[in-house]
């Protein structure tokens, strides 16, 4: 069988994840586009789905009969939307992340998918499908012992002047807040931000870098460094100590080389390149599970989870060193 997915927002991300489905991933073809620029709808369609057919909003594409599955991938404001018509419609739907941009968004989009009775929803958390991560998951379940600490870094060259202070939250810890659940299996009960002086790349309105401290239920203190002006490369970085040993996320693959009288190996500078293996995974998850009407992977409670943690770290960024409490409701059953 297969599947006929509708792709929502034709931007960078939506271009990129119909390329896959088109040209790398089994099982599923974009038989739909959407865009409010009607321009990038039209281009995705001529370059990578000639077959698909253009419509006017997200909505008419998620009502439309041959659409059985549908990827949202524009704009993060417009997310909430588009995945509450998707659960409406029964539709399987993939949603990059943000799930919504506040954490009641969310909440909304979790309800709805409690009271029709079964998962459809997929966030966009593409870390968990990373092959070094499910690597240290593997090890830290079992070789490592009972995790006490975790030491992490996510560093970016550069980002763009529009950058600032609350998206190091949003656009980059977003991913480390996910993963360390998933990783842990674990939820977190309070965050603490600490900014040493600001870097000379930085500017007025970006506090760079700062080191978030997560504390979770288990009692385990999570150390995250962002330091998105650190100039040499796109670094993620992660150590778990555990009772018996510890244990690394290891490098992306990197010839090493004896050149100049150095030993050296180069460094990504790019994320697109970090992770680009496991949006393949991802997405062949959502199709294999979607192609059975439901979702698998990142759900829409780990969505809403990952809003509060968002919302708590944006407040401990203004609260002067002070941890902000985590908390979350019960979980529905629908996610046990
Ligand atoms: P982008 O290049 O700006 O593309 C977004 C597209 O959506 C644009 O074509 C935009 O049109 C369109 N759009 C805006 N509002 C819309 C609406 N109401 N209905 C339909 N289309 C609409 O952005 P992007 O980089 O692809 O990011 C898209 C989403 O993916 C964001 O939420 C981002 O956080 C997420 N993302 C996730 C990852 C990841 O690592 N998982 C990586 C990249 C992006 P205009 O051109 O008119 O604005």
């Amino acid at each position: 069988m297969t599947l006929n997915i509708g792709v929502i927002g034709c931007g960078m991300i939506g271009r990129d994840h119909t390329r896959r489905i088109q040209q790398v991933l089994a099982g599923a073809q974009v038989v739909a586009l959407s865009d409010v620029n009607a321009a990038n709808a039209e281009s995705v369609r001529q370059d990578l789905a000639p077959n698909a057919r253009l419509y006017d909003t997200g909505e008419a594409l998620i009502a439309a009969p041959e659409v059985q599955a549908v990827l949202v991938t524009s704009w993060g404001a417009t997310h909430e939307p588009y995945v509450l018509a998707a659960i409406a419609a029964g539709k399987p739907v993939f949603c990059e992340k943000p799930l919504a941009t506040t954490a009641a968004g969310a909440r909304r989009i979790v309800d709805a998918e409690v009271a029709f009775g079964k998962r459809l929803v997929q966030v966009g958390f593409m870390r968990r499908y990373d092959a070094g991560y499910v690597a240290l998951k593997a090890a830290v379940e079992q070789h490592t012992g009972t995790p006490i600490l975790v030491h992490a870094a996510h560093r970016n060259p550069a980002v763009p002047e529009a950058y600032v202070t609350p998206m190091a939250i949003h656009d980059t810890l977003i991913h480390e807040i996910d993963v360390f659940r998933w990783l842990l299996n674990d939820d977190y009960v309070s965050a603490r931000v600490l900014y040493p002086r600001n870097a000379a790349r930085s500017h007025s309105k970006l506090r760079d870098p700062q080191v978030v401290v997560l504390e979770t239920k288990k009692g385990v203190l999570i150390d995250v460094e962002i330091f998105v002006n650190c100039a040499y490369g796109y670094d993620i970085q992660c150590e778990v100590v555990g009772e018996d040993g510890t244990a690394r996320l290891p490098e992306p693959m990197s010839i090493a080389m004896r050149l100049d009288a150095k030993r050296q190996s180069r460094i990504l500078t790019d994320w697109k390149d970090r992770f680009v293996a496991s949006y393949d995974v991802e997405l062949q998850d959502f199709i294999g599970a979607a192609a059975q009407g439901r979702a698998t992977g990142p759900s829409a409670w780990d969505g809403y989870a990952a809003a509060v943690t968002s919302d708590a770290c944006v407040q401990a960024q203004e609260s002067a060193g002070a941890a902000v409490a985590i908390e979350l409701p019960a979980r529905p059953s629908l996610y046990a």
